[in-house]
């Protein structure tokens, strides 16, 4: 099971990130930081809330899987991210109980972390990011 005490962060995929970033801000969003992840092909934008953040994704290329997912559902919600301490013991755990992850192995993500998710075929349909900072 998932050992996390936060939400590290909603995703959002976005067709241009300057746009979303400007209705964003309109709506009372602040940008922290704008970062590109070159393992998931995608520039992102976390914007701060509360004790959690948004985080806007757009992609850098039409191979990067928020390009698919926009040509799929269009722009929206893309996933939910919890932040664990152990990623690889938390995958292991999930695949254990017959979870369906997208990465066995965790990639680097955004802000020195490594990251994973649960396909959303196992969970209801939502995308499920597990984050642990390094
Ligand atoms: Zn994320």
């Amino acid at each position: 099971m998932i050992d996390s005490s936060k939400i590290s962060h909603i995703g959002i995929a976005v067709s241009n990130l300057d746009t979303a970033i400007r209705t964003y801000e309109t709506l009372g969003f602040q940008v922290e930081k704008i970062e590109k992840v070159s393992d998931m092909d995608v520039r992102i934008a976390f914007l701060p809330m509360g004790n959690t953040r948004i985080e806007l994704l757009e992609p850098l290329s039409r191979e990067s899987v928020i390009a698919k997912f926009i040509e799929k559902k269009g722009e929206g919600v893309h996933h939910i991210c919890v932040e664990v301490k152990d990623i690889h013991k938390a995958l292991q755990e999930l695949k254990d109980q017959k979870f369906n992850l997208v990465y066995e192995t965790p990639k680097h993500g955004a802000e020195n972390t490594l990251v994973s998710f649960v396909h959303p075929k196992s969970t209801h349909g939502v995308l499920i990011e597990l984050c642990q900072k390094l």
